[in-house]
């Protein structure tokens, strides 16, 4: 496996790789829902690049980017164990030359949700991958469910600038107890760990809700509010039903549609999400 560190360097070292090329975006502290996009890739492609490279820009709370989990040295080893073939880790003023000042803006779908709540959020990760992909010019890139909003911005993005990029998502992967694998989960305490798979119930409520044509979406969020307020490190940012295509908030759930929320377990913010199926 090659490590680089200049996009130059990552171009001289893709030239000539058989194509397709997948690449897998992170930002580092990897962990099995990481290892399940490289998985994809290396059964699919018969050249992966996978970046690490937390992405300042896609932070609005400086004390969050601060705290963020790192460890370089550890993610090269298991991303060698999995037979990528590149990684690319940057420094910040490889991505961010001095006079930086061109940005992706992203369109409606990025303002709700994790938009709403994280300014700038999206503008920064449609930038940075938008740079990404012009480092690797992959032909498939592998995203996780777990995102799903960043998955449907980064659609749209590819669609929309005709980047010519097929973008593959990737079931979430879960902990025993359902917790979503976030890097973010390192930051727990071991009560907070405790408390943490209470969104996973929420969303599990949404389901039944879903799944028994109860579909009175008002119903379903007080629900999930509800059952999160049972949980008192847990405080909730926000509880969402929306149209798994546009993510309008829905009055019923009435097509396919996706819950998803964000809760605060203690200071460490997590975010979670299931796609719903409407009855029948
Ligand atoms: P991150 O390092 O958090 O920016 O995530 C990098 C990629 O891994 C994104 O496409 C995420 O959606 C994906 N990812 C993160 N956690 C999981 C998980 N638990 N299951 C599947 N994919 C994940």
């Amino acid at each position: 496996m090659k490590v680089c560190t200049t996009i130059a360097d990552s171009r001289r070292a893709l030239m000539g790789c058989n194509h397709p090329i997948g690449a897998i975006l992170t930002m580092g502290a990897l962990h099995e829902g990481h290892l399940a996009l490289v998985r994809q890739a290396r059964k699919e492609c018969p050249t992966v690049v996978a970046s690490i490279y937390v992405n300042p820009m896609q932070f609005d709370d400086q004390a969050d980017l601060a705290i963020y989990p790192r460890d370089i040295q550890k993610d090269i080893r298991m991303l060698r164990d999995e037979g990528v073939d590149i990684v690319f880790t940057p420094i910040d003023s490889e991505m961010y030359p001095k006079e930086f000042g061109m940005w992706v803006e992203p369109g409606k779908v990025a303002g709700r949700l994790e938009g709403e709540h994280r300014p700038g959020h999206f503008r920064g990760v449609c930038t940075i991958v938008l740079k990404l992909f012009n480092t690797f010019h992959p032909d498939r890139s592998y995203f996780g469910q777990k995102d799903a909003q960043q998955l449907m911005v980064i659609r749209r993005m590819v669609e929309e600038l005709a980047l010519g990029i097929d973008i593959i998502a990737v079931p979430t992967v879960r902990e025993h107890d359902g917790l979503a694998l976030s890097s973010r989960n390192m930051n727990l305490s071991h009560a907070e760990r405790q408390a943490a798979p209470v969104l996973y119930r929420a969303l599990c409520l949404a389901k039944e809700f879903a799944m028994r044509g109860q579909g009175n979406t008002a119903h379903v969020r007080e629900a999930m509010r509800e059952c999160i307020a049972k949980e008192a490190l847990a405080t909730v940012d926000y509880v969402s039903i929306a149209d798994a295509e546009t993510l309008e908030e829905l009055t019923a759930i009435d097509r396919p549609a996706v819950a998803s929320l964000a809760v605060t377990i203690g200071t460490t913010r997590l975010i979670d999400n299931v796609l719903l199926a409407k009855a029948g």
